[in-house]
């Protein structure tokens, strides 16, 4: 994209020179910034890519604000690599004037990402109220089967079509992330692969141990219903909730390979969630080590994750795409901004 970006540079005294010598009516095209895509850098390991993902979008075929092919513009200038279209089966207030059926966005985005070349997921939301609540079904086939009365019918029709299940916003709407006997009973059984430990503004402190104590992967996504752009400001700490998944390959059976195994975090407000193992490997693949003969040893973090750590009760900061210069620790330093668990930091190493 860099390429793209340096031609449209190179056209602008061009094109304003053209306007001047002539009467014709002026085409502004180089102004376009829906050709220039943001670059996140976040450091892959263990021969896994870093992939950022958000699995739960909502258009105008549900409650959502926004024309189908704009949700892929806007997740592709933000650098993102996939998302999946979520739209609410049950609930779709626009129905009278948007009269499609339910793979009807999947279909209309399905067009504009192909164009770019970017992952799109098909999905729906099946939406009960607590204690069942929400749940994405995507990698699905066709959402208009999971139009069905009992919800955990659905959750069987998507499981038939090669469905992977994530309970969404489980803190939402009363503001307690009560694991119920249903989710329970729908774990045990396979029939829950993911969680959101991050939603649209939200986090849920009391998920962050579901990974380990369930064995499902953790999710931030945005469950974006207006504009991302509208919503979430930019800069280190306000990107826009992201799953980062670590996947073998940049695919759609690439991102449902690592999710299958659980390879996510979830990523929000500068703040990671998930396993310690992934949690250390993507600290150490961000964090470039060069001792000094002083004593010192400057860490150059190579990612976009700006990361916080205390030693002997002292804070030190690594900011993201820069070089600090720091004492050469010895022993265990707390990742403040990566949760293992709740109320759980990760401890770190620089390796000798
Ligand atoms: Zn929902
Ligand atoms: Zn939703």
């Amino acid at each position: 994209m860099k390429r793209i970006a340096a031609i449209a540079l190179l056209l602008l005294p061009l094109a304003a020179a053209a306007q001047i010598s002539n009467d014709d009516v002026h085409k502004y095209d180089h102004r376009n910034n829906s050709q220039v895509r943001n670059v996140i850098s976040i450091p892959g390991f263990d021969g896994y890519q870093t992939l950022k993902c958000d699995f739960h979008i909502h258009t105008a075929f549900s409650d959502g604000s926004v024309w189908p092919d704009i949700r892929v513009q806007e997740a592709w200038q933000e650098g993102l690599d996939a998302i999946a279209m979520t739209d609410h089966i049950e609930y779709r207030p626009h129905k009278n004037i948007v009269v499609a059926d339910h793979n009807e966005s999947y279909n209309i985005a399905k067009k504009a990402a192909d164009r770019l070349g970017f992952i799109l997921i098909k999905g729906t939301e099946i939406t009960r109220s607590k204690p069942l609540g929400h749940l994405n079904a995507i990698f699905i086939t066709d959402a208009n089967k999971l139009d069905v009365e009992d919800p955990l019918k659905a959750i069987d029709i998507a499981r038939e079509q090669g469905g992977y299940i994530i309970w969404n916003h489980p803190g939402w709407p009363d503001d307690k992330s009560t694991f119920y006997p249903i989710h329970d009973e729908l774990v045990k059984a396979g029939k829950i692969d993911a969680y959101e430990a991050y939603n649209y503004m939200e986090s849920y402190p009391l998920t962050f141990d579901w990974h380990a104590d369930y064995g499902i992967a953790p999710m931030a996504n945005t469950d974006i219903h207006g504009t991302v752009a509208g919503d979430y400001a930019y800069g280190d700490r306000w990107l826009r909730p992201m799953t980062l998944v670590f996947a073998r390959e940049k695919s759609l059976e690439g991102i449902r390979e690592a999710l299958d195994a659980r390879r996510t975090l979830a990523f929000f407000q500068g703040t990671l969630v998930g396993s310690e193992e992934y949690l250390f490997k993507l600290v150490k693949a961000s964090l470039k080590v060069r001792r000094l003969s002083s004593g010192n040893m400057e860490v150059t973090n190579i990612s976009d994750i700006a990361y916080e750590m205390v030693h002997d009760g002292r804070l030190y900061v690594f900011p993201a795409g820069k070089t600090a210069l720091v004492p050469d620790f010895s022993g265990e330093l707390v990742v403040r901004n990566c949760y293992t668990g709740h109320n759980k930091c990760l401890h770190f190493t620089f390796e000798k």
